[in-house]
C-alpha cells in the first residue's frame, strides 16, 4: 500500500524545509488542524485573540529575523482582520506571509452563499506585495517556495497565499509530495552596486561642505550593521537615525545629529539616504525643511524608489551591506573632509538640545505629564539596554521617540511608515518571541485599547513584557469638555484601572502616579521576566492634539476646537 499524506503535512513540510521555526494566527475553519500539524511538528504556533495582532507579529518577526514572519487566518472575516497588517506589513517593507484557508471556491465563484465567502485572492491584490492561491495539493511546494521568494527579495513585502480548506484536506501520494517541496537558495541574494554610479555618489559627498547621512529602518533591516558603521566612521558625516533606525549606531555616539535633527535637515547640502524614503517622515525632501539646493544620494533596493519626490542625483541600487562596503573602499580614492565648522555648528546645537531635554525631564509636576514619566522609563532603560522598545501613541509616540536613546540595532519597533495605531501588543509579543529578550511596550492609552486584548495572549505564554500605558485618559489628551451628554469624541477614562487586565489573566499589575513609582515598577516588572502592565497615571491636561502632526490635521472652520497647550 502506497503511503498517503495530506495538505496539511505538506504545508508544514514546505515551511520547515525553508526554517520556518514560528507561526502567528488564529484556529478556526479550516485551518485549525494546520496549526495542530505545525504544532505536532516542532513549529512553534502562537495563538493570538485577533488576526491584525498575529499579523503585526509576523510582520515584526520578519524585520527582526530578514525571513518572512508567519500569520495563519480562517477564511472570510478571520482573513480580513488579518489583511491590514498584511499590508501595514507591505508599507513598512518586512517581509511578512499570511497564509489562509478559504472556503469553497466553485461556491465562492458564483457567489452562491459558502460558509464565509469571500474572493479572498482579489481583496488581498491591492495590498499587498503580491497574492497567489495554491488551488492542487501537489502545488503546496511551489506555493510556499514562490511565497517566500516574494516575500524577502528585492524590497521585502507582505504576500498573501490563499489555500482553500479542501486543498488541504486533499490527499497524496507521500514519495511524490516529498519531491514538491524544496528549499528556496539564497532568498534575498546580493545586489552589487555598479561602479560608476559608487563614483558618482562619492563624488556628490565629496563636494559637499555640509553633508549627512539618514539612516532608515531599511538599514536597520539590512543586517549590515558593520557595513553601515564602517563607512559612517571612515566618512566622519553626521548621521540621523529614522526612528527605527535608532539604535543602528548607538543614539549617544558623538556623529549623532539626531539631537540636532531640524538643523541638520535645514543645512544639510548633500544628503545621502540609506534604506530611508523621502515620504512624509521626511518632510518629501521639501524646502523650507530642506535646503532647495540640497543633493540627494540614494541607496536603495527598489530602483522605482529614487526620484519619487526629489531628484536624485547619485542613485546607488543594492543591498545596503554591499553598497556601503563598495562606497568605504571608494573613500581612499574619494576623500571625504567635513568641515570642522559643521560639525561644531550640529555639536552646539546637540548641546543646547541635550540641555533643554535635562531641565524638563528633571521637572517633577504632579500629577505627572509625559516627559517626567518618559524621563524615569529612560533611567530604566538605560540600565537596561538590551530591552526591545515597542512604542505607539501621539504624544507618547512622539515624546518617547526623543527621550528614549537606543543603544543596539532593531531594538526599536514603532507605528511606522503609516503611524498606525494598534500594532503595540503584535509587535511586543514577536519581539520576545524571536529573540527571548525582555520588551517594554511604550503605549498611549488610546493606542494601548487597538490590541489591548493580546495581554491576554502574552500572560497564556508567559512572555517577558512589560507594557507601560502613559495614561491621560484620552486620544491625544483626556480634558476635552462635553458638549452634550456623551464624553467629547478625544475622551476616554483618565481613571481606567489597565493594570487590572494583567492581573485578570495572570500577570503582575502596577498602578503608578509619581516618576520614582514608575521606575520601581519597571525595574521590577523587567527584572521578573514575566508579563506586566504599569498604569501610569498622568495629567489629562497633557499632550497635544495630533502630537507633531498637528499640520495634518484639517481644523473644521464652523467648530473650531478649543486651544490645546503645547505638552512638547
Ligand atoms: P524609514 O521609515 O525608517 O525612513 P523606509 O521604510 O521609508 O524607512 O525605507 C526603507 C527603505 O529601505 C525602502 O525603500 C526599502 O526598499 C529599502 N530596503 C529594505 N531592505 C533593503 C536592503 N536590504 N538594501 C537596500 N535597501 C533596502
Amino acid at each position: 500500500m502506497t503511503a498517503l499524506t495530506d495538505g496539511f503535512h505538506l504545508v508544514v513540510d514546505a515551511l520547515k524545509a525553508n526554517d520556518v521555526d514560528t507561526m502567528y494566527g488564529i484556529v478556526g475553519i479550516p485551518i485549525t488542524d494546520l496549526a495542530r500539524v505545525a504544532q505536532a511538528s516542532g513549529i512553534r504556533f502562537i495563538g493570538f485573540r485577533h488576526e491584525a495582532a498575529a499579523g503585526n507579529a509576523a510582520a515584526a518577526a520578519g524585520f527582526l529575523t530578514r525571513r518572512p514572519g508567519i500569520s495563519l487566518t480562517t477564511s472570510g472575516p478571520g482573513f480580513l482582520n488579518g489583511l491590514p497588517a498584511l499590508a501595514n506589513a507591505t508599507a513598512n517593507c518586512f517581509p511578512t506571509i499570511q497564509i489562509s484557508g478559504s472556503s469553497n471556491r466553485a461556491l465562492v465563484d458564483l457567489q452562491r452563499g459558502d460558509y464565509q465567502d469571500l474572493d479572498q485572492l482579489n481583496a488581498a491584490r491591492p495590498f499587498v506585495k503580491a497574492a497567489y492561491r495554491i488551488t492542487r495539493v501537489e502545488d503546496i511546494g511551489v506555493g510556499v517556495a514562490r511565497a517566500i521568494r516574494t516575500a524577502v527579495s528585492g524590497r521585502p513585502g507582505g504576500v498573501y497565499l490563499d489555500i482553500p480548506g479542501v486543498v488541504l484536506g486533499q490527499a497524496m501520494d507521500a514519495a511524490a509530495a516529498a519531491a514538491s517541496v524544496w528549499r528556496v537558495v539564497d532568498p534575498a541574494p546580493q545586489q552589487l552596486p555598479a561602479p560608476d554610479a559608487v563614483d558618482r555618489a562619492l563624488g556628490v559627498l565629496a563636494r559637499a561642505q555640509r553633508p549627512l547621512i539618514v539612516l532608515g529602518k531599511g538599514a536597520a533591516y539590512a543586517q549590515a550593521d558593520n557595513a553601515v558603521r564602517e563607512f559612517v566612521e571612515t566618512a566622519g558625516i553626521p548621521f540621523l537615525p529614522m526612528s527605527m533606525a535608532k539604535g543602528l549606531l548607538p543614539d549617544s555616539h558623538p556623529q549623532s545629529a539626531a539631537a540636532a535633527r531640524s538643523l541638520a535637515i535645514t543645512r544639510a547640502d548633500a544628503v545621502l539616504l540609506v534604506g530611508a524614503r523621502l515620504n512624509w517622515l521626511l518632510g518629501h525632501g521639501d524646502s523650507p525643511q530642506w535646503s532647495s539646493d540640497t543633493k540627494f544620494i540614494q541607496v536603495d533596493i527598489a530602483p522605482s524608489e529614487f526620484d519619487s519626490n526629489q531628484p536624485i542625483a547619485a542613485p546607488l541600487v543594492g543591498d545596503i551591506g554591499s553598497v556601503l562596503a563598495a562606497l568605504t573602499d571608494g573613500l581612499s580614492s574619494h576623500p571625504i573632509t567635513v568641515s570642522a565648522e559643521w560639525t561644531h555648528e550640529l555639536a552646539e546645537r546637540r548641546a543646547r538640545n541635550d540641555e533643554k531635554m535635562r531641565q524638563r525631564l528633571a521637572e517633577n509636576p504632579h500629577p505627572m505629564r509625559f516627559y517626567n514619566a518618559l524621563g524615569a522609563i529612560r533611567r530604566v532603560l538605560q540600565e537596561n539596554p538590551d530591552v526591545y522598545v515597542v512604542n505607539e501613541g501621539a504624544n507618547a509616540l512622539d515624546l518617547a521617540r526623543n527621550v528614549i536613546d537606543m543603544e543596539l540595532p532593531r531594538h526599536r519597533l514603532d507605528s511606522g511608515t503609516w503611524g498606525v495605531m494598534g500594532i503595540g501588543m503584535g509587535y511586543a509579543i514577536a519581539a520576545a518571541v524571536e529573540t527571548g529578550k525582555p520588551v517594554v511596550a511604550i503605549e498611549g492609552d488610546s493606542a494601548f485599547g487597538f490590541s489591548g486584548m493580546e495581554i491576554e495572549t502574552i500572560c497564556r505564554y508567559r512572555l517577558p513584557v512589560t507594557v507601560v500605558i502613559l495614561n491621560n485618559g484620552g486620544v491625544y489628551r483626556g480634558d476635552e469638555a462635553p458638549t452634550g451628554d456623551d464624553p467629547a469624541p478625544t475622551v476616554l477614562n483618565a481613571r481606567a484601572r489597565h493594570e487590572l487586565l494583567a492581573e485578570a489573566f495572570g500577570g503582575k499589575g502596577y498602578h503608578v502616579t509619581t516618576p520614582s513609582e514608575l521606575r520601581k515598577a519597571l525595574s521590577e516588572a523587567i527584572a521578573s521576566n514575566g508579563p506586566s502592565i504599569i498604569d501610569c497615571e498622568l495629567d489629562p491636561a497633557a499632550g497635544v492634539e495630533s502630537g507633531h502632526l498637528a499640520s495634518l490635521n484639517p481644523t473644521s472652520a464652523a467648530t473650531p476646537k478649543a486651544a490645546v497647550s503645547a505638552d512638547a
